[in-house]
């Protein structure tokens, strides 16, 4: 068994937390196999008239629960691996979090940063017109995920819409707000995380002010998340994406001003130097340092966070983790041999089929909007969001007590119950 095979993983986690519950085989074998693998090659002219083909790829894993649902993916390197095991989890998260949605995953194998805007749209209505087919407000609804954002899900909901001749903003979440986007979607996976943390540290009996954190990833969910935890009293002391990062170990002060910095330079290294947070007279002082996107993980912090790709945590660098608690907001960052490792080094690891559920909750809430012709404020939608995040930490705590189980294995017993059950709450 290949330890960083994300589908193979996602099989065993499976079958472990299956033999617990000795689950129906039928409904293993099911959940064992995806249910449909759309494979469609994608060829585009580019602005220099040279045509380019591109694989697309849409797994749609289980649908016990309703419609599929799940991210698209824009990378150099997506696979078919990669989304089925992607598509699996999909089906677990939305379980957990009791949205009433099965599993899916897609996405195109490219390096989105090398195409011009109007190659990135033409690129992404071809999948849609040859994926439109299988996909539907009541059959499978996409959402971003790495390399994808509402401005391509605004082309995917204006795409499909056309296709069908009927104005059809459920097609799609994480859309704009001015094509039918939800208040508070894009914060939604971040901030799910930190309703996730400091409900797990209230369990623990923490106390999380000034706890500090270290955050692999600086895109959607990294960055967003970092700004939550600071307003909570957390300590931002590090900060990597894929080009490296930065650690303050007094604490990153300005969050918003590193952003910018990011933007103007392309940068997350050297921005420990910007604006009023550290001008060049107190580097010394704060002792800023740049970091490597991998070294971020091995500091000597309180919370770790991966926030970026998948098996960034390995066999290699789980006994060089100093951390008490990792808070998965990537999906699949750690691989099974890791895993035990942690567990054995008693690290807490809070997983990502909870840790970072909030985003497909917050998808569920745009989703039902948009069926109901409904536009709710940004905090109802947080606080729906909080209330959903609490319940399942709470089962997934419960569950870990009843079985013995760590909160990975706990989470999968969840879902899978849930799957038996095939029950989910109204939103
Ligand atoms: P994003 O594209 O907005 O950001 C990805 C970040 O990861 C970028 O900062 C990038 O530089 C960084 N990165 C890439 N490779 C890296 C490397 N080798 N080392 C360090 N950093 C690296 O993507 P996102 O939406 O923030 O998603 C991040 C993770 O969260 C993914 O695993 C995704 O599946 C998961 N996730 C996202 C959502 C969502 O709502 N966007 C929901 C659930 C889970």
């Amino acid at each position: 068994m290949n330890s960083t095979n994300p589908w193979q993983r996602a099989l065993l986690q499976l079958k472990t937390a299956a033999k617990q519950l000795e689950l129906d085989p039928l409904l293993l074998a099911r959940l064992s196999n995806p249910d449909k693998i759309i494979e469609v090659s994608l060829p585009i002219k580019l602005d220099t008239e040279e045509i380019k083909v591109f694989q697309g790829y849409r797994i749609q894993h289980n649908n016990i629960r309703g419609p599929y649902k799940g991210g698209l993916r824009y990378h150099q390197k997506v696979d078919m691996n990669e989304m089925k095991a992607l598509a699996f989890l999909m089906t677990i998260k939305n379980a957990v979090i009791d949205v009433p949605f099965g599993g899916s995953k897609g996405g195109i194998t490219v390096d989105p940063k090398t195409l011009s805007e109007k190659e990135l749209e033409g690129l992404t209505k071809l999948f849609i017109q040859k994926i439109s087919d299988m996909i539907g407000p009541d059959k499978d609804i996409p959402a971003p995920d790495v390399n994808t954002n509402p401005k391509i899900m605004g082309w995917v909901a204006d795409e499909y819409s056309k296709i069908v001749g009927v104005h059809s903003p459920a097609i799609v979440t994480g859309k704009p707000l001015d094509k039918g986007g939800s208040e508070g979607r894009t914060e939604a996976t971040g901030l799910g995380g930190v309703f996730c943390l400091l409900a797990t540290l209230k369990k623990l009996g923490i106390n999380p002010q000034g706890m500090t954190v270290a955050i692999q990833g600086f895109g959607n969910v990294g960055s967003f998340l970092a700004k939550f935890l600071q307003k909570e009293g957390f300590s931002i002391v590090a900060l990597a994406d894929s080009k490296g990062g930065i650690h303050i170990p007094d604490g990153i002060m300005d969050i918003d001003e590193i952003e910018r910095c990011k933007k103007e330079t392309g940068l997350l290294a050297g921005c420990y130097c910007v604006g009023s947070v550290c001008d060049l007279k107190n580097k010394k002082k704060l002792g800023g340092k740049n970091v490597s996107s991998d070294g971020v993980l091995e500091l000597p912090v309180d919370i770790v966070i991966p926030a970026a790709l998948e098996n960034v945590i390995t066999h290699k660098n789980a006994a060089k983790i100093k951390t008490r608690i990792i808070l998965e907001m990537a999906n699949g960052p750690t691989t099974m041999r890791a895993d035990k490792i942690l567990n054995r080094r008693k690290i807490l690891v809070i997983p990502d089929v909870l840790a970072n559920s909030g985003g497909v909750a917050v998808s569920f809430f745009e989703w039902y909007q948009n069926l109901h012709d409904k536009a709710w404020s940004k905090d109802k939608v947080f606080s729906k969001l909080k209330e959903k995040m609490e319940k399942a930490t709470d089962l997934v705590f419960s569950t870990a007590d009843k079985y013995k189980a760590s909160l990975r294995k706990a989470a999968y017993i969840v879902a899978l119950e849930r799957l038996v059950n095939q029950r989910y709450e109204k939103a």
